[in-house]
């Protein structure tokens, strides 16, 4: 794709790895067949071609974004399957992340929209506030209904009152800062990110990953200036709080790798695994020692089944006798392009695993998108349990805590894949299963 840029944006840095992106599509338009987006609304604004076309155009006039951009880049679901089609190679995760920044920069949105994205980007990044936030939430779940109107925002409002549990799981203690050392000779020693959004809906999935760990001779670390991977920031094109965030992380496992070393940085959501092996790009402007940083902690972070390979996961129990049908997160498959790993180790634990038909289309998850486009959201929700039930399993697993959320109201329990192998390896059974 031919684009216009003068020399002076083009000395900005940001504006130039748009422009290379930009000039890698050659508008094929392959990649519009799997957009979720398109594929639901039919819209070729609402493809990835067509947003990379608005894209092209805000950020080559240099414009303040309209309102005709903003709502079609809102729509995408950052879900990255584009990028598994496209074969150009066009990055567009760095390049719908810089546009949303832009947005954020240029754009003034309605102030309820305003005070909505504050909120969430205020409470759900820290456990306690989010916690007292579902309290509030689930007081208020009974009257959901009665909230009027069709505007955004009574849709929002009842999209987020819908999600929030019903009952919030016990704040467990074992997955807080310390060192969870290994079971018999250590054979590893890993950092684990526990997450913000996790911790509280569902501390069970960190509890088993440190568990297996342990049990398979890994000692876990989990850093007390750890915190919230930026991702929920970065995608509400938030820069510097996204930034702030990721950078506690960077310092935090920087210090603990020159104390004692790593041998991985473990991330069991792969929403954030994403934004945490994206650290080195994020940083690539930044002071050299940090940037340095970065980019090593982006190069050891890994998803938790890849630690599990790495360190030759092996069940022992029995067989269960069971069918889970495996969701493969967007951020999972699109993002970090890690597609089978989990189904071997699931059928190594004894489970008859079963992909669900679409399995290429986002749930409608994606972060606070089921806040934030709940009509979209509810779509594919509805989509993917539709596929989902047709498999006829018993148990659903997935590897992202947004996909687990947005999938619960299913018929089927719904659970990480790391607690299924942490349960066949010794570990307890999983709630609900
Ligand atoms: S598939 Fe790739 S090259 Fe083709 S239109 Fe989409 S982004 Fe551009
Ligand atoms: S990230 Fe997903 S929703 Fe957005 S353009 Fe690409 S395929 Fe479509």
């Amino acid at each position: 794709m031919q684009t216009n840029f003068s020399p002076t944006q083009l000395a900005d840095p940001d504006t130039a790895v748009a422009n290379g992106i930009l000039r890698t599509c050659v508008h094929c338009g392959f990649c519009t067949a799997t957009c979720p987006t398109f594929v639901t609304l039919g819209d070729e604004l609402d493809s990835p071609r067509g947003r990379i076309y608005l894209i092209k155009d805000m950020l080559e006039s240099g414009r303040p974004a309209t309102e005709e951009v903003v709502r079609h880049v809102d729509r995408c679901l950052s879900c990255l399957s584009c990028m598994t089609t496209c074969p150009s190679g066009v990055h567009y995760m760095h390049l719908v992340d810089h546009a949303r920044a832009y947005i954020e920069e240029t754009y003034e949105r309605p102030w309820p929209e305003r005070m909505l994205r504050r909120a969430l980007s205020k409470l759900i990044p820290y456990p306690g506030r989010f916690r007292l936030a579902l309290r509030a939430a689930k007081l208020g779940r009974p009257f959901a209904r009665l909230i009027p109107g069709q505007s955004m925002t009574a849709k929002r409002l009842r999209a987020m009152l819908a999600l929030s549990p019903g009952a919030l799981p016990s704040t467990e203690p074992g997955q807080g800062p310390g060192v969870y050392r290994a079971e018999g000779e250590r054979r590893g020693r890993v950092a684990l990110l526990t997450g913000c959004a996790q911790k509280v809906l569902s501390p069970s999935i960190n509890l088993a990953t440190i568990r297996l760990l342990n049990r398979m001779g890994i000692e876990v670390v989990v850093k007390a200036e750890q915190g919230c991977c930026g991702s929920l920031d970065h995608h509400m094109g938030h820069h510097e709080p996204a930034m702030r965030f990721a950078q506690a992380n960077v310092e935090a496992w920087s210090a603990e790798m020159e104390r004692e070393g790593l041998d991985a940085i473990v991330v069991n959501a792969s929403g954030c695994g994403t934004t945490v092996k994206d650290y080195g790009f994020m940083f690539r402007e930044a002071a050299p020692d940090l940037a340095v940083k970065a980019a090593r902690v982006s190069a050891l972070a890994m998803d938790i089944t890849e630690v599990l390979e790495k360190f030759d996961y092996a069940p022992t129990r029995a067989k269960p006798g069971m069918t889970v049908a495996y969701h493969s997160a967007c951020s999972l498959q699109h993002g970090q392009k890690i597609t089978t790993l989990p189904k071997q180790l699931l059928t190594r634990a004894g489970f008859t695993v079963k992909e669900p038909a679409e399995g290429h289309l986002c749930c409608g998850s994606a972060g606070t998108y089921n806040i934030l486009q709940p009509e979209i959201a509810g779509q594919l929700k509805a989509r993917k349990l539709e596929n989902i039930q047709r498999t006829k399993a018993d148990i659903v697993a997935a590897g992202n805590i947004g996909c687990l959320t947005q999938l619960s109201s299913g018929n089927l329990p719904v659970v990480h894949t790391v607690e299924l192998l942490d349960w066949m390896n010794g570990g307890p059974r999983p709630s609900g299963v």
